[in-house]
């Protein structure tokens, strides 16, 4: 057998413009594409009915029927990712190099460590790359080289320095004659995976300009089909970010700095790897917290009595995904309303939405509950009633997820009171930071 390279897949679920698949391609004569259903990962999933999984699943077999009208395959492990090494060094008798794109998380990075440690032992070279960001780590500083914690001049920053060499394509397709050429592998099926089929409704994974063009005047509107539905497929890399940044650029701005916001969460986790524990302003991790487990299960199922938070929460619960304005509304509900720790909506989150993703998840999460780096302060306590009056004006999000909100008999009272909640949050968050 000749010589392989390996090429990785992880978050970046597609054959074009492909940072680390284009330099395996590229300085390799053979490159055998791999994944790993990771049970390091799959094993702490307690719904064995996850739409996510679901949906890589899917995603993997769309890839190996490409990588198969290639003349090649995906060799697909279900397993811990020293323990798919091991067999793939059994299997290949020599692997040269192994190819993969930068993931940021600290599970990540753990575990590059140890895949890295692993190779070296077998004088196996691992070459990793940017993919998922257009700016990673120490890419955008302050000029005294320390990170930016507040948006603004981070993005200022971004869009300066943004030129077309960091926007520029990588043409994995000129190489494709590098790719390992086999008959197909074998695909495990969900069942041999541990989970169970599941149904998901995701958009499609080709940007719908006219919604981006007037993304400015739609986007706060749940109601309405006016933001791009995309953070699924940034999430799982099944498009490119640069492909999207340069569809930005032309159609709105106000969209660019959404995929700005995605950026500044990212290099808020790698810089303050703390954020994941605990407040990024430490003096709020001594906020009193309530956490009544039956309130926090009432706000779970969509039954606070404020319909705009029900709403949210119901379509959240059915189609793993909440249009943004309602999640910052929801977040606020949780925290400052009900005075839960913002830790337990950030985890009922990560389990839920199919866009997970645990920097923006938990910079969003700390931003709404004003214990973030550039949070919304937290005597800003949002009131569900105007949020409803602003952005859902003829109720008509509230009535697809809420249609019983007028009937006494079969919608709750209000969970707790609006101005009273507002001061007693006030006034706890005031005791943890005097
Ligand atoms: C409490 C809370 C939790 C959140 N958790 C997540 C999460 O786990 N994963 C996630 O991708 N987004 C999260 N967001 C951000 C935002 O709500 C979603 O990205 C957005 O609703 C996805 O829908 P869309 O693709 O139509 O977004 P669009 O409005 O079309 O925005 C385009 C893209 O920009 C990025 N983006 C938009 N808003 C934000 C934001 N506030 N912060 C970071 N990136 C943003 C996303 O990648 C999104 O796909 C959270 C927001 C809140 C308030």
């Amino acid at each position: 057998m000749h010589p392989v390279s390996i090429f990785w897949f992880r978050r970046d679920l597609r054959l074009n413009d492909n940072a680390a698949l284009y330099h395996a391609l590229k300085n390799s004569k053979s490159v055998l594409p791999v994944f790993i259903f990771d049970t390091e990962i799959l094993n702490d999933l307690e719904d064995k009915n996850d739409k996510r999984v679901s949906f890589i699943h899917d995603t993997i077999k769309s890839l190996k029927i490409e990588l198969e009208n290639l003349g090649s395959s995906l060799y697909v492990l279900n397993s811990t990712p020293i323990e798919a090494f091991k067999k793939l060094c059994e299997e290949f008798s020599e692997i040269k190099a192994v190819y993969t794109n930068h993931d940021y998380e600290p599970y990540a990075i753990g575990r590059d460590t140890e895949v890295t440690r692993f190779l070296k032992e077998k004088n196996i070279s691992f070459h990793s790359f940017k993919d998922q960001v257009i700016f990673e780590k120490e890419e955008i500083v302050k000029p005294d080289g320390s990170p930016y914690i507040v948006y603004t001049p981070y993005s200022k920053k971004w869009k300066e320095k943004l030129d077309d060499f960091y926007l520029k394509s990588y043409p994995t397709e000129k190489y494709f004659t590098s790719l390992f050429q086999t008959n197909p592998f074998y695909f495990p099926t969900i069942e041999e995976i541990g989970f169970k089929k599941s149904n998901y409704d995701i958009a499609d994974k080709t940007p719908d300009l006219a919604v981006i063009k007037n993304y400015h005047k739609t986007r706060d509107i749940p109601a309405i089909n006016g933001t791009s539905k995309l953070s699924v497929h940034l999430r799982f890399g099944t498009i490119s970010i640069r492909e999207l940044v340069k569809i930005a650029l032309v159609q709105n701005e106000k969209y660019l700095n959404e995929l700005i916001w995605r950026e500044f969460y990212m290099q808020i986790l790698w810089h303050f790897p703390h954020v994941v524990n605990q407040s990024f302003r430490k003096e709020y991790d001594l906020i009193e917290w309530r956490n009544n487990e039956g309130e926090f299960e009432k706000w779970c199922d969509g039954k606070t009595g404020y319909p705009i938070v029900d709403a949210g929460m119901r379509e959240l619960n059915q189609n793993g995904w909440m249009h943004n304005r309602v999640r910052m509304i929801v977040a606020s509900f949780l925290t400052k309303h009900l005075l839960i720790d913002w830790r337990w909506g950030e985890a009922y989150f990560a389990k839920k939405l199919l866009d997970f993703e645990l920097s923006s998840n938990n910079g969003s999460w700390q931003w709404c509950a004003g214990t973030g780096c550039d949070a919304s302060p937290y005597f800003r306590v949002f009131n569900p009633y105007i949020q409803t009056e602003k952005f859902d004006k003829d109720r008509a999000y509230i009535q697809k997820w809420v249609p019983e909100y007028q009937d006494p008999f079969a919608y709750p009272e209000p969970m707790v009171e609006h101005s009273f909640a507002r001061k007693r949050a006030i006034e706890i968050y005031q005791k943890a930071l005097k």
